[in-house]
Formats: C-alpha cells, structure tokens, sequence
C-alpha cells in the first residue's frame, strides 16, 4: 500500500510545514486540518512533467544517504520505482524508493537515523510486529517543495508489484506510452483532486501489473525448463516432459502438482517371434537402471535449487502390477503421447520403444498439453500378436481403467513363460512394441 497525500496530511509535522508555505508564508502556520478541501487541493495540484534524464542520478545520490544514514546492516534492498524511474515517461517530479529492510530492524532506530525536518516520517507503527509501512517525505520545506522531492517507502523484503509494474513499463514502451496518454488524460479531469487521480489511474495500474505477474511467472517456468533439461542432458534422454498434475486426486500424485516424465529410447527391440531376444532383455534392464539414476539425480538437483521434488525410481508394482502414479499418466498430461491398446505409452517419434521413469515436484514449470485421445485408430496388430492374449482390443480414452485394455496377470504369466527360453525369472516378452506400426517407423528410421 502506497501512501497516499491523505494520510500526509494526517501527519502533524506535515500540515504545520505545507500550511505555512501555502497559505502565506509570513502568517503563523495554519494547521491543514482547519482549511477547506478546496485549499487543500490547490495546495496539492497534480503536477506532470516531462521525463527528466537527472531523476536516476536523484536516485543513486539518496541511495547513498541512505545507505551511509541507516546502515547497511538494516537494508535488503533499495529500489527506484514510480514513473521517474521509467526512461521517457511523463511523471510527478518525485523519486519514489523502495527500502526493503530485515525483519529484526529496529523501526525506532530507524526513523531516528532519518533526522526530522530533512526527512518527515508518516505512519509510525503502533505495535512493534507490524509491518513497517512506514514513509518518509524528503524535499518538503516550510517555504514550499526542495528541488529533488522524494517519497521513500519502507517494507520488509517482498514480491512488490511495484516493481512489476516498472519493469513491464520499461520493457513495453508502447504500454509506457498508453500510460502516459493517460496520465495527461487524468490531468486535465484530476488537477486539484490528487485521490481522484491516483484512483482513476489505479485500474490500469492493476491490469499491467497483472500482465506482467504473469509474464515474468511463464519466463520463471520457461528457464526452469531449460534448467532441466540442461542438468539432464549428458544422460542421452530421448524426451522429456513436463505435466500438470492437478486434476488428478491429490493422494495419488502424494501432493505435487507437476510431474516432469523422462523417457530413454530402446536400440534394441523385443523379439517379434518364439524366440525371445536375450539382446533386448539386457538393454532393457540398463535402459530401465538408467532412468532410475537419472530420476534419482534430477529430484536430488531440484531439491539443491530449494523447491521440493521425489523421484518415483523405487515406487514398486502392488499385486495387481499397478503403481500409485504410473510414468504412462505423467507422460500423457506432458504431451508425450497417448496409450496404445497395448496399454503401453506411444509416441510418434519412438512408439512404444522407449522406457519411462519421472520425478514428482513443486518446482514451477512451464507444462505441455496433455494427450486425451489415441490415435490407435483400427490397427490391432498388438491385439493378434500378443502371446499373453491379453490385451482386449479397446481403445484408450482419458479416465479409463487400465484393466479394460489389458488383462496385466495374463501379460505377467506370458512373459515370465518367455523368460524361461533363457532363465530370467523376471520374464521378457515385448512383442506388442515390435509389431506396433509407430515402432517400426522409428526402426526404420534407426536403420
Ligand atoms: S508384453 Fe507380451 S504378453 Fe504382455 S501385452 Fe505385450 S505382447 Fe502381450
Ligand atoms: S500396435 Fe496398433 S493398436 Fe497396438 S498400440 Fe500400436 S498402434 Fe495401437
């Protein structure tokens, strides 16, 4: 909240100063309360000006006194924000600051460090765990405004939108510009009502610092992104997708709302024929401890950047070979694909030829459109070829169980009967990603 002249005027040292210099100069001081609204206002025209390339070096010279007054030890930051810190802008001739201060600052020392008359202190707080909002005036003389008129604000650290909103200016001239227009708009209908004008301007200010919120909270997840795959990127990952979790039941996604899939492809594919591929069963292993490492290593990495982040590597299959939340949803709502009726994950670059694991995490980032719908279309080729027969021939749509596509005892006991041919008691099958027409595009592009 920014003070306004209202709360100014409610300040004794400030009415005695401005009723003396407004009124007659030479006449004892007339306290503001005692004049009408009328003089008030015409006490306190709204002034613009045009932008005055000094305002920045105003700035950096009260930064220093400030700095060299309160004690470095007390700030967090200093800021210059307003439409003096906006290149080229029309603005009130005042160089507004924002001293953000730690938390554990003693606001009495601190209004004594600011020596009254040069510095006027509004709104002294009335508890000592209040937040500070407190203000100080610089440039107000008992013979009227000094040359350089700052308001400095006083907070504790925070996400100020004022400062968005300095920002969106100075990076959207146009919108700067429109803001001007404005402001010269409101001139003319707010010259002696400085509440008025500073209302009027108030919906504009909203819907920029709105816009730019939400920008700069999209640039945030967009570089979280590119901080992802740039951690991930010696680990030859074929895809990796980022998904909002949030419509599905909190319990099964244990609380996070984004789950970022990463997938490996396979070079080896699964034996299409009786003879199942010893070859494929050991790439599929590495393939499968590769992106448990991989997991594991991205969830550790996020944890480092300070958000919270669990890797779902060691979530283990219950009786029914069902996990909690399988990497097959967290790739859907990513966007990377869509379940065959094969039950697997298919995707256009790789078929099912690829191996999946993900991380759960609060970390924002920018997510991908989920896949709702299959494009299985009239293929069955998985259907006829599987030896299990156990997939049922239907097709995928969101929310459906996976028990209507496949029949997962039926699969298990298939594929731990193939794994026989070479004594793996974990099984191997796979059949239903060799015979998968999407997989033999990305065979014959591996060719
Ligand atoms: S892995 Fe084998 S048994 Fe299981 S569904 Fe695929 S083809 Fe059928
Ligand atoms: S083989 Fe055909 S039906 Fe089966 S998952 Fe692939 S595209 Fe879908």
């Amino acid at each position: 909240m920014l003070c306004n002249i209202k709360d100014q005027l409610d300040n004794p040292a400030v009415r005695t100063i401005m009723a003396a210099s407004a009124f007659d100069p030479s006449a004892a001081p007339k306290p503001l309360d005692q004049v009408t609204d009328e003089e008030r206002a015409r006490l306190f025209p709204v002034i613009l000006s045009d932008y005055n390339p000094a305002w920045p070096q105003w700035f950096t010279e009260e930064k220093e006194n400030l700095l060299r007054l309160t004690g470095t030890n007390k700030i967090t930051r200093i800021s210059h924000y307003g439409s003096t810190s906006v290149p080229g802008l029309t603005a009130k001739p005042t160089v507004d600051i924002l001293l953000e201060i730690n938390e554990d600052t003693d606001i009495d020392n601190l209004i004594a460090s600011l020596p009254y008359p040069e510095y006027i202190c509004l709104n002294p707080p009335t508890t000592p765990s209040e937040p500070p909002y407190l203000m100080f005036l610089k440039g107000y003389t008992s013979t009227g405004f000094a040359d350089k008129i700052y308001h400095i604000h006083v907070r504790y650290p925070g996400d100020w939108d004022e400062l968005y909103f300095r920002d969106y200016l100075i990076a959207h001239p146009e919108t700067a510009d429109e803001y001007a227009a404005l402001k010269a708009k409101l001139h003319k209908d707010f010259e002696y009502d400085r509440d008025g004008y500073t209302d009027a301007k108030s919906a504009f200010i909203r819907a920029v610092t709105e816009k730019a919120r939400k920008e700069t909270a999209l640039e945030r997840m967009t570089e979280n992104n590119q901080w992802v795959e740039e951690i991930l990127k010696d680990r030859n990952l074929a895809l990796i997708g980022f998904a909002d979790l949030s419509e599905i039941d909190t319990e099964n996604r244990y609380g996070y709302q984004y789950g970022i899939c990463i997938a490996i492809a396979l070079k080896v594919f699964p034996s299409a024929t009786n003879e199942p591929s010893k070859e494929y069963y050991i790439e599929y292993k590495n393939v499968s401890a590769r992106l448990r490492e991989a997991s594991d290593f991205l969830a550790e990495k996020i944890k480092e950047r300070g958000f919270n982040a669990c890797s779902l590597a060691h979530e283990r299959q219950n009786e029914a070979y069902r996990t909690q939340l399988p990497f097959k949803t967290l790739a859907t709502r990513a966007g990377l694909g869509w379940i065959g009726k094969s039950a697997t994950l298919i995707t256009k670059e790789y078929g099912n030829a690829i191996r999946l694991n993900g991380v759960l995490t609060d970390l924002p980032i920018k997510v991908g459109t989920p896949v709702n719908a299959s494009l299985c279309g009239e293929c069955d080729k998985c259907v006829k070829h599987c030896p299990g027969h156990a997939i049922m021939g239907n097709t995928w749509r969101l929310h459906v169980d996976r028990d209507i596509l496949l029949d997962a005892v039926r699969c298990k006991k298939a594929v731990v009967e193939r794994g026989k041919v070479f004594n793996v008691t974990d099984g191997t099958c796979g059949i239903c990603i060799s015979v998968c027409p999407w997989t033999k595009q990305y065979g014959l592009e591996l060719e």
